[in-house]
């Protein structure tokens, strides 16, 4: 076990490559892998945005996540892999389609040699944002506003 004397954190190599500072954003998450990841992680994180446009980005459990009421999907760069994590269901879910890649329990392990798998990537978090539990409360919440409106004649446009 070794402690960066800088920031502190515990690794299991001495002298562990890391960044002291936690990256607060995708972006920095990005800016500081080893540049050689760089392009993937951005082309990645854009195909995540183009699926998920009502999704905020975060970083979560220090990953970068997209999140909507809930955690959608993660995704994590690793010197062995880009891996993507839609959560246990959905990798289930595309087990079919996810064949010929590495997966186990919520994991999905992208090769750094091979080209992303665009659209199945845009699928799987199309997915998660469907599967979404705070979606559902999402609609109930709103039929029931609905009803309230049209109970004390409002206009709808009042409601939402
Ligand atoms: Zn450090």
């Amino acid at each position: 076990m070794w402690t960066c004397p800088k920031c502190k954190r515990v690794f299991n190599n001495k002298n562990q490559s890391h960044y002291c500072i936690k990256p607060t954003t995708i972006d920095e998450y990005i800016l500081q892998q080893d540049p050689i990841y760089q392009e993937k992680l951005f082309q990645l994180r854009d195909l995540l945005k183009e699926a998920l446009p009502e999704a905020e980005e975060r970083i979560s459990w220090s990953m970068p996540t997209y999140w909507k009421g809930t955690n959608l999907i993660h995704f994590a760069c690793s010197k062995t892999h880009l891996g993507l994590y839609p959560g246990e269901e959905a990798v289930e879910h595309f087990q079919k389609e996810l064949e010929n890649y590495s997966t186990s329990k919520g994991t999905i392990r992208l090769s750094w040699k091979e080209d992303l798998p665009t659209k199945l990537i845009i699928k799987i978090a199309k997915w998660c944002s469907k599967h979404n539990p705070i979606y559902f409360i999402d609609i109930k919440k709103r039929m029931i506003e609905n009803f309230i409106c049209r109970l004390f004649n409002l206009s709808i446009n009042n409601c939402l």
